[in-house]
């Protein structure tokens, strides 16, 4: 078998479009752009680069770019005072700090300072806790990426096995969220998991989020199975992610590719948060 590929960098494409469309009509019907601070300590290449992809497609979708930026020594009562501000500010729609921060900075004291109504990355335990209820609330981007590329590919969740490979905060605990709010089977596995292959196995629906490049390979893959991969590692010949796709594609009925699969669809999920996040704020719209 060869699995047909996920096109997240299309999919991402029309999210991105169809945000741009609400910013249009929350303009129209009397509210205003929505505003995205993203927040920057230091420069970090990696960091700096996804900041700017971030200001770049949110201008885009026609939002307006409130970008701060901190130098890398700035002491956590600075950072705080900045977050703070931006949490008063009626201008900014959404608060996205962009981490790993420096490690001198708790970055839990600092998240906890952004109001849930803001927090557009859905890390605070506010927001946690919403998803945890199965309450409306931002959603981590990551995971909202995912269900929406297994939506827009029609894939079955009620009643599928879902195995998700990785249990942290921003992605693998929110993921098996959403999988049992949609009716799946949900196994979470991770580093202490005994026999991690015949578990995936198990997988109509599997997500892989474990940070380690290749971590999963064509025998902890059912015939036919969607496989979600989230990893992304740079090497000596490009991008690649935490399953070796070309082992898995022989198995797979659905692969996401990396780059182009989840990669651009945490971006899009970012904006259409922004967005939400707006319409609340103003109660235009929602
Ligand atoms: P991410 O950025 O994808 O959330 P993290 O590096 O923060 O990734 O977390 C890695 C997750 O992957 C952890 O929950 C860890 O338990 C899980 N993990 C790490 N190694 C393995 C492994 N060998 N098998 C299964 N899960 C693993």
């Amino acid at each position: 078998m060869t699995a047909r590929l996920i096109d997240g960098t299309a999919v991402a494409r029309r999210v991105r479009e169809e945000v741009g469309r609400g910013v249009e009509a929350l303009v129209a019907a009397g509210g205003v752009a929505p505003g995205l601070a993203t927040v920057l300590i230091g420069d970090d290449p990696a960091s700096e680069v996804y900041v700017r992809n971030k200001r770049r497609l949110s201008v885009g979708a026609g939002m307006r770019d409130l970008h701060r930026h901190l130098p890398a020594d700035a002491d956590q009562a600075t950072v705080a005072a900045l977050v703070d501000e931006l949490a008063t500010d009626p201008a900014v729609s959404g608060i996205l700090l962009q981490l790993p921060l420096p490690a001198h900075l708790d970055s839990d004291a600092l998240i906890s300072r952004i109001p849930a109504a803001k927090d557009v990355d859905g890390l605070t335990t506010a927001n946690a806790g919403l998803l945890a209820q199965g309450r409306p609330g931002l959603r981590p981007c990551t995971p909202a990426g995912v269900m929406a590329l297994l939506d827009e590919y029609e894939v079955p969740l009620s009643g599928a096995e879902a195995v998700v490979v990785g249990r942290s905060v921003l992605v693998g605990k929110p993921m098996a969220q959403l999988l049992l709010a949609r009716n799946a089977t949900v196994t979470v596995c991770h580093s202490r998991t005994r026999d991690l292959a015949e578990v995936c196995r198990r997988a109509d629906v599997l997500v892989v989020a474990a940070g380690i490049p290749g971590l999963v390979g064509g025998d902890a893959v059912r015939p036919g199975a969607t496989v979600i991969d989230v990893g992304i590692h740079r090497g000596e010949d490009g991008l690649r992610g935490d399953v070796d796709a070309a082992a898995v594609a022989e198995v797979a009925g659905a692969l996401t590719p990396v780059p182009g699969g989840v990669g651009p669809m945490t971006i899009a999920m970012l904006l259409a948060n922004t967005l939400t996040a707006a319409r609340v704020q103003q109660g235009v719209g929602v």
